[in-house]
């Protein structure tokens, strides 16, 4: 058997691995570096265009649970992602070149994999997966929509400026953990009360990206639709005065020799030698010139070198439910499969879980998998119609409730974290001919 997967990304290098592993030839279609998207900066696999972070490793977190849910089904790149880690407190981030880098390497090294750099524009013939992500080009799309029949939806992202290290003013800003828990990763931008509601109208008022032509028409039909991890900054300081005290820059748990700031804005790092820093929730659209403007306003960043600005993008998906098989082979064309984002899962570790289960229903026969599990959850939404469709993420609230009630909630999430990896355990042993 030969697969084509057209789109190197998080969900098809995982497609590809799996189908390898499991003696599967595979012809990988990439068309970065010579084309490339609004987000892509390099030609590498696996690239992660916004966030460094693979969110919580913690097992109580739903973050947490997909993971280990995915290493029990022998997911490929999280080992990878595990070996190119940066330091990040609960979270699992990375330093994003070396872990694209290492995941190019592995897929060029692969005997079985023929990895070719092309833009698709017509749905190759034979078996075939498509897996080219939120920003496929204009070409492909259209081919999905002749194919698929179905409405395309689109909504847009806004993603976080990065700083240099060297350029933070460290007699300002602090390192420290929330609450102390974990290593002291971030780096703390401390405000006080007139600092902070300075920053905030700088926001309000700052001057922002106008919507494309395209894209007005878009928001005529369906309005502007955020991911929701990544409303803008200045979005939600348009929201209220005090939102972002409240929420991304909360100030509780960060206090310095016991005083409490007014507002406090966390850098995490973007790489592992810790030579750069992303703000923590500061995603948006504003204008260039005005980015520079206010985010030197923050305190500790008056002279902070930007390394990358924050952007809008627009992201496709498609609504699986009402196109795909539950193999995740189209209905019209049950030898061509969708992968990744394009089926509304939401996130990069969801992406890279999309890539291994259409993957593994290729390889034959997947059964359902637990309803207790994130995962068999995720599957059941993208096959399970809804008035209005929208991409998921990992979250308890796909979990069914548990048999005896926990009030607490550390507790219930710990008791529907245990169970989910009990099924999946016991699934992995039933089925191990599958994922072994
Ligand atoms: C701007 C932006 C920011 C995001 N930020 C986050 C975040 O911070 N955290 C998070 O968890 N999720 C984020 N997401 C959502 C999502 O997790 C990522 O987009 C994820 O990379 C999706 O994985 P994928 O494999 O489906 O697509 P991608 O990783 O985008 O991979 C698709 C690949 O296909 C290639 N390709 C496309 N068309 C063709 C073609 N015609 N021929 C050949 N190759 C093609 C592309 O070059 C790309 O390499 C973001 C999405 C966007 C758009």
């Amino acid at each position: 058997m030969n697969i084509t997967i057209i789109g190197a990304g998080l969900a098809g290098s995982e497609a590809a691995l799996q189908l390898s592993k499991h003696g599967v030839d595979v012809t990988l279609i990439e068309m970065r570096p010579e084309t490339t998207t609004p987000a892509h900066t390099t030609g590498f696999a696996a690239e992660m265009v916004c966030s460094n972070s693979l969110k919580s490793r913690l097992p109580g977190t739903a973050a947490g649970l997909l993971k280990s849910e995915l290493r029990l089904l022998g997911c490929e790149l999280l080992p990878i992602a595990q070996a190119h880690s940066v330091p990040a407190g609960n979270a699992l981030a990375v330093d994003r070149e070396a872990f694209a880098v290492a995941v190019t390497q592995r897929l060029t090294d692969d005997a079985r994999i023929s990895f070719i750099r092309a833009e698709v524009k017509e749905i190759p013939s034979g078996k075939v997966i498509i897996a080219t992500g939120p920003l496929t080009p204009d070409a492909l799309t259209e081919k999905l929509i002749a194919l698929s029949g179905a409405e395309h939806l689109y909504f847009f992202d806004a993603i976080a400026p990065i700083v240099a290290a060297d350029s933070i003013d460290m007699r300002i800003c602090f390192k420290k953990s929330r609450y102390d828990k974990g290593d002291d990763d971030y780096i703390n931008c401390p405000f006080e009360k007139d600092e902070y509601y300075n920053f905030v109208s700088a926001l309000r008022e700052g001057d922002k990206h106008e919507a494309k032509e395209f894209e007005n028409k878009f928001f005529e039909n369906i309005g502007f639709r955020f991911y929701e991890n990544c409303i803008p900054v200045e979005e939600l300081a348009r929201r209220g005065e005090d939102t972002l005290r409240y929420g991304v820059m909360r100030p509780v748990g960060l206090e310095r020799d016991g005083k409490r700031f007014y507002g406090v804005l966390q850098l995490r790092p973007e790489t592992a030698s810790l030579t750069a820093y992303n703000l923590v929730g500061c995603q948006t659209m504003l204008k260039y010139p005005e980015q520079k403007r206010i985010l030197h306003l923050i305190p500790g960043l008056q002279n902070a070198e930007i390394l990358r600005y924050g952007s809008i993008h627009r992201n496709t998906y498609l609504n699986s439910p009402n196109i795909l098989n539950p193999d995740m082979s189209f209905r019209e064309k049950s030898d061509c499969y969708l992968a990744g984002q394009l089926t509304g899962v939401e996130g990069y570790v969801e992406s890279i879980y999309s890539g291994l289960l259409t993957a593994l229903n290729i390889l034959g026969k997947l059964p359902s998998l637990p309803d207790e599990t994130i995962c068999g959850q995720l599957r059941r939404h993208l096959l399970t119609p809804s008035k209005n469709f929208q991409p998921a993420n990992a979250n308890f609230g796909l979990l069914p409730p548990l048999e005896t009630r926990i009030r607490a909630k550390p507790e219930r999430k710990k008791a529907m974290a245990d169970r989910a990896l009990e099924k999946m355990e016991e699934w992995v042993t039933q089925n191990n001919k599958i994922i072994e």
